[in-house]
């Protein structure tokens, strides 16, 4: 079989698998046993909108005071694909996918890296954070780092305290010129993002690892899906 083929089947079944594994509203109890909140942020990146500006990653650096030489944010790139001149690039965003499982959490020594019971969000709490590395060492999609002037552990946290503490969006969704990015509640049938998530298909990366990440892709169809 052709590689191109090859990619494409494979990337048919990341995208089946990431329908069938999450199911979006019936979850009445989480892992320990507890009630599920009722909010649980997700995140998804329509890739069929995403133009590669770059203007997400630049408001994520900015608002959050992101150094230079680190990034809680990328937008990949692959390609070109296609014949000239028609050609086309695919983008993909890569950054913390807020796993409901999540093994930073798991291995973190002294409950810096945790996951927020209100929100679902995985955050990490600066103050208790002694710069190990073993969340870095234990995330399977290689988001977290150490930032060089806080000395902690760090990586996109959904604009946690500088966005959503004010009532906004977080800041790559506000900055996106084509809405390619959509950030809401999954446990609100009603939010867009929802909605959003039952009129496409959808993949998330590495399900097979028990992660049960919260960052959707939304697939370009009139191309390959490079995983
Ligand atoms: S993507 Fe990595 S840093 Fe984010 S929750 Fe999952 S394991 Fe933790
Ligand atoms: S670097 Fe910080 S957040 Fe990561 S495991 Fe160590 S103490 Fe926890
Ligand atoms: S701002 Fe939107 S269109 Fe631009 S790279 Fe980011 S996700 Fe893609």
């Amino acid at each position: 079989m052709e590689n191109s083929k090859r990619r494409f089947l494979k990337g048919c079944g990341g995208l089946l698998a990431g329908i069938s594994v999450y199911t979006v509203t019936k979850s009445p109890l989480a892992s320990n046993g507890e009630p599920e909140p009722q909010v649980k942020y997700a995140m998804v990146h329509d890739e069929s909108l995403c133009i590669g500006c770059l203007a997400c990653e630049d408001a994520c650096r900015e608002v959050n005071q992101v150094p230079e030489g680190v990034t809680r944010l990328k937008i990949l790139r692959t390609g070109p694909f296609g014949e000239y001149p028609d050609q086309r690039y695919h983008f993909r965003r890569h950054s913390c996918q807020h796993c409901e499982s999540a093994p930073c959490v798991k291995v973190c020594p002294t409950g810096a890296a945790y996951i927020d019971k209100e929100t679902g969000i995985v955050a990490v709490n600066e103050d208790r954070c002694v710069g190990c590395q073993y969340c870095i060492a234990a995330c399977p999609y290689q988001v977290r780092f150490i930032n060089p002037e806080t000395k902690a552990a760090d990586k996109c946290d959904f604009c946690q305290q500088t966005q959503l503490s004010q009532g906004l969006q977080p800041a790559c969704v506000q900055a996106c010129p084509t809405r390619a990015l959509v950030f809401g509640n999954i446990k609100d049938p009603t939010s867009e993002l929802v909605k959003l998530l039952k009129s496409k298909p959808s993949y998330r990366e590495k399900v097979d690892l028990g992660t049960r990440p919260k960052l959707f892709h939304i697939q370009t169809i009139d191309g390959e899906l490079v995983l």
